[in-house]
C-alpha cells in the first residue's frame, strides 16, 4: 500500500503510460513499439535497457503475433522484471542475511545530497525495530553537517554512534566503529563514508583504505557496500553509478526520492546496466520510507 502511495508519481507516468501504450492493442506493430520506447526512454530506463526490453518483447510475441491487453502487459511485466534483480525479497530474507554475519558490517557510499545518511537513519531503525543491535559509524568526515546529520538519526533511532571531529581521517572512524561494534556484541554496523566525487584515483583510494582499515579488525568485512543513488537525477544516478563502480565493488544499490519523480524507470535501467541488484528504494522523508526492494512488487505495483 505504501508502496503504491510512494510511486504514484511514476504510476501516473511512466507504466501508467506503459499501459496506455498497449491498452487495446491486439497486435503488437511497429506502432505499439515506438510507443513503448518513447514511455521507457522517456522514464530514464536508459537507451540500452529500452532497446532490450523491447528486443525481448519482439522476439517473444513473434512467435504468435495477435494476444489481447492483458497477455501484453503481462510479457511486458515478465520481461522487465527480468531485468531488475533483487537482494532479498523482504525483511524476513534480508534479517536471514544479515544474522549469518556478526557482526554484519554494511559500507555505505554515494554523493552528498542523495540520502545517503536519511538511508542510513531508516534502516538502523527497521534493524532496530527486528531486535537487531546496530551501531552506526560517521565516516564522511569531510562535512560537520554529516557527522551532525547523522548523529542526529541516532539519537532519533536511539542507538550507538562511533564518530571523531571533522577533518579526521575516515579510515580511523571505520577501525573504531568496529571495534566498539564488536566490543558492543553489535549485530550490524553502518559506516558512512564520503561523498566526494573529485576524481576515480581519490575515490578509489579513499574507500580501498577504509576497506582495508576494516579488515584489520574483521577480515571478511565489509559483507556489503550498498551505493546510493538518488532516483529523482536520472543521468546523474548512471553517471555516479559508473564512478563508484569503478572504484570500488559496489554489492547492492538503495535508490531514493522514487515518490518525488515520475521517471522510476532509472531503477530498472541502473539494475540492468550495472548488474547490481536493488535492496532498497526510498518512498519519502519519514523514517519508515525505506522499503526493501521486490521486484515483482515493484512492477506490479504499476500495473494495477
Ligand atoms: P546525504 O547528503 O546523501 O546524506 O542526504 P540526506 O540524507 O541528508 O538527504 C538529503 C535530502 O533528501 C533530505 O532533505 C532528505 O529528507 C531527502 N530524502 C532522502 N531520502 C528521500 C526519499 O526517499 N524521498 C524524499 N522525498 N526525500 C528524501
Amino acid at each position: 500500500e505504501s508502496l503504491d502511495k510512494g510511486l504514484e508519481k511514476s504510476k501516473e507516468s511512466f507504466f501508467g503510460k506503459l499501459g496506455k501504450a498497449v491498452a487495446g492493442k491486439t497486435k503488437v506493430d511497429d506502432d505499439v513499439l515506438d510507443d513503448l520506447e518513447e514511455v521507457l526512454i522517456g522514464s530514464d530506463v536508459g537507451v540500452a535497457t529500452t532497446i532490450k526490453i523491447i528486443e525481448r518483447i519482439e522476439a517473444r510475441v513473434a512467435r504468435d503475433k495477435y494476444l489481447g491487453t492483458e497477455e501484453l502487459n503481462r510479457i511486458l511485466r515478465e520481461e522487465i522484471a527480468g531485468l531488475l534483480s533483487e537482494t532479498n525479497s523482504g525483511i524476513e530474507e534480508e534479517l536471514d542475511t544479515i544474522a549469518k554475519q556478526k557482526p554484519y558490517v554494511m559500507m555505505v557510499v554515494g554523493v552528498n545530497g542523495v540520502g545517503k545518511t536519511t538511508t542510513i537513519g531508516k534502516l538502523a531503525n527497521q534493524l532496530k525495530r527486528q531486535g537487531k543491535k546496530v551501531v552506526l559509524g560517521a565516516g564522511d568526515t569531510f562535512r560537520a553537517a554529516a557527522i551532525d546529520q547523522l548523529q542526529v538519526w541516532a539519537d532519533r533511532v536511539d542507538i550507538p554512534i562511533v564518530k571523531q571531529k571533522m577533518g579526521s581521517d575516515p579510515a580511523s572512524v571505520a577501525y573504531d566503529t568496529l571495534q566498539s561494534g564488536v566490543a558492543m556484541d553489535a549485530d550490524v554496523i553502518i559506516i558512512d563514508t564520503a561523498g566526494r566525487l573529485h576524481n576515480k584515483v581519490n575515490l578509489m583510494n579513499e574507500l580501498g583504505k577504509v576497506k582495508r582499515v576494516m579488515q584489520k579488525v574483521i577480515p571478511d568485512s565489509p559483507h556489503e557496500v550498498l551505493l546510493v543513488l538518488d532516483g529523482s537525477t536520472g543521468q546523474n544516478a548512471f553517471e555516479q553509478a559508473k564512478q563508484f563502480t569503478a572504484a570500488t565493488e559496489v554489492t547492492s544499490l538503495a535508490v531514493t526520492k522514487l515518490d518525488g519523480t515520475a521517471k522510476g524507470g532509472v531503477v530498472i535501467g541502473i539494475s540492468d546496466q550495472f548488474q547490481i541488484p536493488v535492496k532498497y528504494i526510498g518512498v519519502g522523508e519519514g523514517i519508515e520510507d525505506l522499503q526493501v526492494f521486490n521486484k515483482m512488487e515493484f512492477v506490479d505495483s504499476f500495473f494495477k
